[in-house]
């Protein structure tokens, strides 16, 4: 079994099974949508932003995935250039008391940063399965 789990349907991991290759925009479009990247119909989590082991529908183990930190560091960059950029232009026009900040600033920090955590998840891992990304691995060459 390779790292996305080809050895349960077909011969081919990467989309020429029987489940078909797919395209970048199909691909994209169930990373919005939280799908299995081969099948496009297995939900791909069972939590906010826990994985399923496997597909429900196609069986594909969802363990070839390692996203990392990878969507923490988008939503984080999204949400403090969105943020930080909006609080230092009320502050600079309005100069509001502090409770005016913090009653803006927190529930933006919260929307920014929870709304887009699980999509981008979910985006960030079917493309990983599309591109067939995958840690580096040292290739054993014929002596000459
Ligand atoms: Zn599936």
């Amino acid at each position: 079994m390779n790292q996305y789990g080809s050895d349960q349907h077909g011969s081919d991991p990467h989309g020429s099974d029987h489940y078909g290759a797919t395209t970048l925009s199909q691909a994209v479009l169930r990373g919005v949508a939280c799908k299995c990247p081969r099948c496009g119909r297995g939900r791909l989590f069972s939590g906010y932003v826990r994985l399923r082991p496997s597909c429900e529908t196609c069986g594909l183990d969802y363990a070839f995935n390692d996203p990392g930190d990878g969507p923490a560091v988008f939503v984080i960059l999204f949400a403090g250039f969105v943020v930080v950029a909006a609080a230092l232009i009320v502050e600079v026009k309005y100069q509001p008391p502090f409770w005016v900040h913090a009653m803006l600033w927190i529930p933006a920090v919260l929307a920014t940063t929870l709304i887009p955590l699980r999509v981008i998840k979910s985006l960030l891992i079917v493309l990983q399965y599309h591109h067939r990304a995958a840690e580096g691995r040292l290739v054993q060459r014929d002596p000459q």
